[in-house]
């Protein structure tokens, strides 16, 4: 692949899907041709997109779900971007011209995320919550593991599971959910990862390092006689997760809305380059893969569609926006 990497041949101008009202993807969504390419602070570098990945606050923040705590419209949405440097500010130490990258470019998942995402040909981003893309995927491989690597191993944390451990995990074919399953196997050493899904992704579920994959429109995992260490929650279930845990078990739920049942807790993602760096040697050994739903890509074009399609709440793993 083709990819400018000189400072000079920036243009001031680029594409980029923007809304300017709350709604519907396909209603506010709209392609603009002369938004201006992001200017740099300091710490920041400027990416040439070469893919991005969509995750639910993409829709929900456009859906006016956060406005309390948002930015002012109008935004171009876009959380997670790979792609190549192509221009350092003044004060960028570690990235130089040409790099390729990947990261999640909002340090807070809903603190004031960025105007300027990354649905867009170019898109500008603080050095520390970038990483050097691990050099055995792909750009679109890539632009779908930060924000859903970051969750899972943010949340792990959080609720202390350690080796020898077990983990029942709710979702378990989504974009957290898969991620969250092979850290909890292979990262953390979990000697046992139960997983929930429809009766089509069980078997995805097994693949990914599932002990126990449980069909949810045929069992209800609280009824179990088997209990758990940590239940990880990335459906909204909580209430029904601490039903599931051994005493002095955990659950941490990440459903951004809605109740939270004690002494299930929930938090949201805080994001860093050297989380991914630390995690890099388990993406490039191959022990944690990126899970691209089985539709693939959607083109730049697409964005509206790849977002409905996200919002659905069926989709399998992630959606990688490329080519851009
Ligand atoms: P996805 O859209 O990728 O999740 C879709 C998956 O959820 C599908 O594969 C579906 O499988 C599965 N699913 C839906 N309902 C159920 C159910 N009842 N039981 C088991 N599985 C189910 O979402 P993400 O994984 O990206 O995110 C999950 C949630 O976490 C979202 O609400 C998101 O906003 C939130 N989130 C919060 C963060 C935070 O910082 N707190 C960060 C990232 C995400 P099937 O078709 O088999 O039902």
């Amino acid at each position: 692949m083709e990819i400018t990497t000189s400072s000079d041949s920036i243009p001031s101008k680029m594409k980029a899907w923007v809304y300017s009202q709350h709604g519907k993807p396909v209603d506010v969504l709209k392609l603009n041709l002369d938004v201006n390419v992001p200017q740099l602070e300091a710490d920041q570098v400027l990416i040439k997109v070469v893919a991005a990945g969509l995750n639910p606050v993409d829709f929900q923040r456009m859906l006016g779900m956060f406005i309390e705590t948002d930015s002012p419209l109008p935004i171009v949405p876009g959380y997670d971007v790979a792609g190549v440097v192509v221009k350092v500010g003044s004060k960028v130490k570690i990235f130089k011209e040409g790099d390729e990258v990947y990261g999640n470019i909002n340090e807070k998942g809903l603190d004031h995320p960025k105007r300027f995402g990354t649905s867009a040909e170019y898109t500008a981003a603080e050095e520390k919550l970038l990483a050097l893309k691990p050099k055995n995927l792909s750009f679109v491989e890539a632009a779908a593991v930060p924000v859903v690597i970051g969750t899972a191993y943010e949340g792990l944390q959080k609720t202390g599971l350690s080796a020898g451990q077990s983990i029942l995990v709710l979702g378990g074919a989504g974009g957290v959910g898969t991620m969250v399953i092979q850290l909890a196997k292979h990262v953390f050493g979990a000697s046992k990862v139960a997983a929930t899904s429809s009766s089509s992704k069980l078997e995805l579920l097994r693949s990914l390092g599932a002990d126990l994959a449980i069909d949810y429109t045929k069992d209800n995992f609280e009824d179990f006689p088997e209990k758990f260490d940590v239940v990880y929650d990335a459906v909204g279930q909580s209430e029904r997760a601490v039903k599931a845990i051994k005493e002095g078990g955990r659950v941490v739920t990440i459903k951004p809305v809605g109740a939270v049942t004690p002494p299930a807790f929930r938090f949201i993602l805080t994001s860093s380059g050297a989380m991914l760096e630390k995690l890099n040697p388990f993406l490039e050994n191959g022990k944690v893969k990126p899970v691209i739903d089985p539709k693939g890509t959607f083109p730049f074009s697409q964005i509206p569609e790849a977002l409905s399609y996200l919002q659905t709440g069926r989709v399998t793993g992630k959606i990688v926006i490329h080519p851009i």
